[in-house]
């Protein structure tokens, strides 16, 4: 449904059809346009990495010791162990001396979007700026040092920090830049502040109807100020141009970097087209996709009847590409309190938000995801919405005996207690991004009270009872860093520390917990625990070289760790300067 999609659809702009081409930008490159350090992959052989500080995760979650891992030159773990036992198994490898540095398992994202990512990365960024005046600037200058894009695109900004008690205007952006279009969503993504020339080629006016679910913001006299709320977004996004295949390839480039750098060496795409679909494979094809991709068609429409046609796709080219399941929204999200719930919101009794669908819509998209043999995968926040789909997962589940289909709900974020037993019955996957609680939860708690909250982010109470978390970002709505979720897992504690003590921190994870949501249980989440997510004989050599122990250091610095050298399929696709 469209207005769902243009909800989200700050994530990325939508792609026009993507001609197959070679292309001749290296990584390298694509390292470069990021203004970051890639590397080209190495040339393969068979590898041994000596004397690292390895740790690792059995299937049930006991973490195993090593300072030696042994690859072939198909990048296929051979051996893991000490140098004696790796040094027996390929005695022509090279060597390469890890320095006693601590090697972990690839991290794996189970919540992410990538084209959303890479389209950040090369538009304006106002995440710091602390004024609108301030804003502004930046956008003049990103105008002045682009004068070839046809529309000014940011985000990021958040006039709560700015302290005016109110939103910027397009006369503020018009004073800088009036000659081009100028669009930039709000650091939620539940608002554009736009310039009068973006605002005159949407045709939004005075006699411009609020849309149902939006607001423009105007004046006195009922003139459009420049930001528009929610629905009313969609109104000037539309005339946006698409993505060309050159920028689409370019956002991609952007955010394989982004994430090498990172050290996830898989990600879970939530939500994505035929355009998307089609770059994903031809980077497979071209030794090009740096990071795995396990990819969720975004909603059951003409893009899923193109891409099911063949069925779900369980691994491209080496496994670093699947496309195997379906993502929908149930509601939308708890600051502008669009996610739906069973009782009013506590600081605004006349709402209980919205389910985008009513149960039987909701459900027959399902029952079409389902039927194809997809794992469904359901975005919910609210505990109504989360309570529509558990419902629908218990007519559905049965009915296909599709329990080995792994269906997710995503996010999780608010479930009321008697329900959360439900996903263990059901066999549904939380998939659960830590760093949503450290950045929610002064909001989240205004919103659903203090007793509501306490089934909110409730990691602790899933683990407790058998369920295996899919941990993740929800990049670029949060940073993509997953030291930054490994740390808000284990602390409850935003980057900065706060709070002291942690915010209920009660609902933390252990830190083995944590590696393991970032890990083996994502990799589960995806139907891949047999090939990725652990360090043993068989399965991929992904694989990350960081400089501290997370083990051995203080909680508070686990979110602060740099990645040195991250490895996909037994080929170096990121090392430090
Ligand atoms: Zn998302």
């Amino acid at each position: 449904m469209e207005s769902i999609d243009a909800h989200y659809r700050f994530l990325a702009r939508p792609l026009a059809g993507v001609v197959r081409q070679a292309s001749t930008t290296t990584l390298l490159a694509a390292g470069l346009a990021a203004g970051l350090a890639a590397v080209a992959p190495l040339a393969q052989a068979d590898t041994i990495i000596d004397r690292a500080n390895g740790y690792t995760l059995t299937a049930d979650g006991t973490l195993q010791r090593f300072t030696s891992l042994a690859f072939d030159d198909l990048g296929k773990i051979v051996a893991v162990g000490s140098e004696k036992d790796t040094a027996a198994r390929l005695p022509k490898a090279e060597h390469i001396d890890a320095q006693g540095k601590t090697l972990l398992p690839g991290l794996i994202d189970a919540h992410g979007h990538v084209f959303g990512l890479g389209e950040i990365a090369s538009g304006v960024e106002l995440f710091n700026a602390t004024s609108v005046g301030g804003a502004v600037r930046t956008v003049a200058e990103f105008a002045r040092a682009h004068p070839r894009k046809a529309w000014v695109i940011g985000r990021g900004w958040n006039q709560e920090n700015w302290k005016l008690g109110r939103f910027p205007t397009a006369a503020e952006l018009d004073a800088q830049v009036n000659d081009r279009p100028v669009l930039l969503h709000r650091v939620d993504g539940h608002a554009i502040w736009v310039n009068t020339k973006a605002l005159e080629m949407a045709g939004v006016s005075r006699d411009t109807p609020d849309p149902k679910g939006g607001k423009i913001e105007r004046d006195a006299a009922g003139r459009p100020t420049g930001v528009l709320v929610d629905a009313a977004m969609e109104l000037v996004e539309k005339v946006v141009p698409l993505a060309t295949p050159a920028e689409a390839r370019s956002m991609l480039d952007n955010a394989l970097a982004i994430l090498a750098k990172m050290g996830l060496t898989s990600v879970h795409d939530a939500g994505i087209k035929v355009a998307q679909d089609d770059l994903y494979r031809d980077y497979a094809d071209h030794g090009k996709l740096t990071t795995r991709v396990y990819a969720m068609i975004g909603d059951t429409g003409a893009d899923f009847d193109e891409l099911a046609k063949d069925g779900p796709l369980h691994s491209y080219g080496n496994d670093v590409y699947a496309l195997a399941s379906v993502k929908l929204y149930s509601d939308g999200a708890l600051g502008s309190r669009g996610a739906a719930l069973l009782a009013p919101y506590s600081d605004m009794p006349s709402t209980k938000g919205l389910l985008f669908y009513p149960p039987a819509e909701m459900l027959a998209k399902m029952n079409k995801a389902m039927k194809a043999g997809y794992q469904v995968n359901v975005h919910a926040i609210g505990d109504a919405g989360n309570r529509q789909i558990l419902d629908a997962y218990a007519q559905l589940i049965p009915k296909y005996n599709a329990v080995g289909l792994r269906h997710r709900i995503e996010h999780a974020q608010v479930v009321t207690p008697e329900d959360i037993p439900r996903f263990k019955t059901l066999g549904v996957i939380p998939s659960m991004q830590p760093t949503h609680a450290t950045s929610d939860q002064n909001m989240a708690e205004q919103r659903v009270g203090s007793e509501r909250i306490k089934g909110a982010y409730a990691w602790r109470t899933f683990l407790d009872q058998g369920s295996r978390i899919a941990c993740g970002s929800d990049f670029p709505v949060e940073s993509p860093n997953p030291f930054e979720g490994l740390h808000a897992a284990v602390t409850r504690q935003n980057n900065a520390g706060q709070p002291a003590g942690g915010w209920y921190k009660n609902q933390a994870m252990t830190l083995t917990e944590a590696l393991r949501c970032f890990t083996l249980d994502a990799a589960y989440a995806a139907h891949q625990e047999n090939v990725i997510g652990s360090l043993e004989p068989g399965k991929w050599a992904d694989f990350i070289l960081i400089d501290r122990d997370l083990f051995k250091v203080p909680s508070e610095q686990i979110g602060k760790t740099q990645v040195l050298q991250t490895w996909m399929g037994g080929k170096r696709v990121y090392k430090r300067q």
